[in-house]
């Protein structure tokens, strides 16, 4: 079976490269996203990530605690900064070579985010990490993953999480509770289904962007993605 897509964006959260920790990173989990990563590549195929914070810092917790919103959200995007160098070097390590671009400049660890420079990179088969958001507080992630996937126009949005796909209702609480196999970017905006916030949604939605939405642990899941069998849930038109 063939790969359904040739460029992706990969948005992992903060807390993917946490695994059981209750704060940070766990270099384990981070190798084992570096080889889900790197099978994707030497599958030809180009691959660019957004990763979060949430594991360091988030800015909405600062807020609640007495703090500027805006000095707290740049906090939580440098945090992201201190993942995407840590996915840097496990990729390395995999020998898979990688690019780091931020939109906060700090030229001395990280190239700055240049939209056709990231693209000139993934043509050459090097994975680009965008690290320190978007640039702009009262954003996240999410958003950022959908912005960057417009701007380099990717195919699709991967939403790699702990569980495997959007379901109806809690399934640790509802046995009951059922995944969709598809869903529409209206419904998840109506319904306010958590694939990713409403910002990112609706910029998919007008840029028509998919997202899947699937379990990152188990092993071989981005390569299935890619290959578009139907594992977790996909949201489009
Ligand atoms: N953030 C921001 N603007 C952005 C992206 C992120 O201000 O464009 C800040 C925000 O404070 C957020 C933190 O960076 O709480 C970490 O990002 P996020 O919460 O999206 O990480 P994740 O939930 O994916 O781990």
């Amino acid at each position: 079976m063939g790969n359904t897509y040739q460029r992706v964006l990969l948005k992992l959260s903060g807390e993917a490269l946490m695994g059981d920790l209750s704060y940070g990173i766990d270099p384990t989990i981070v190798q084992y996203i570096a080889q889900e990563i790197a099978e994707v590549v030497s599958n030809g195929v180009q691959i660019a990530v957004v990763v979060g914070g949430g594991n360091i810092f988030r800015g909405i917790k600062g807020a609640a605690a007495g703090m500027d919103r805006a000095t707290a959200d740049y906090i939580g995007m440098i945090a992201t900064v201190m993942n995407a160098m840590t996915l840097q070097d496990a990729l390395e390590q995999a020998e898979i070579p990688t690019r780091v671009q931020t939109a906060i400049a700090m030229q001395e660890v990280a190239e700055p985010y240049i939209r056709r420079r990231a693209i000139r990179h993934l043509e050459k088969g090097r994975v680009v990490i965008f690290g320190a958001g978007s640039g702009n507080p009262f954003f996240t992630t999410d958003t950022t993953a959908a912005l960057r996937a417009a701007e380099i126009n990717a195919e699709v949005v991967f939403k790699a999480t702990k569980v495997d796909g959007v379901y109806d209702s809690d399934p640790k609480v509802n046995p009951d509770a059922k995944r969709f196999r598809t869903l529409t970017y209206s419904h998840v905006l109506a319904h306010d289904l958590k694939v990713m916030d409403s910002t990112a949604i609706a910029l998919c939605k007008d840029n028509n962007i998919p997202i899947t939405v699937f379990d990152l642990s188990v092993r071989g899941n981005i390569c299935r993605a890619v290959m578009g069998e139907p594992i977790g849930t996909i949201v489009g038109e």
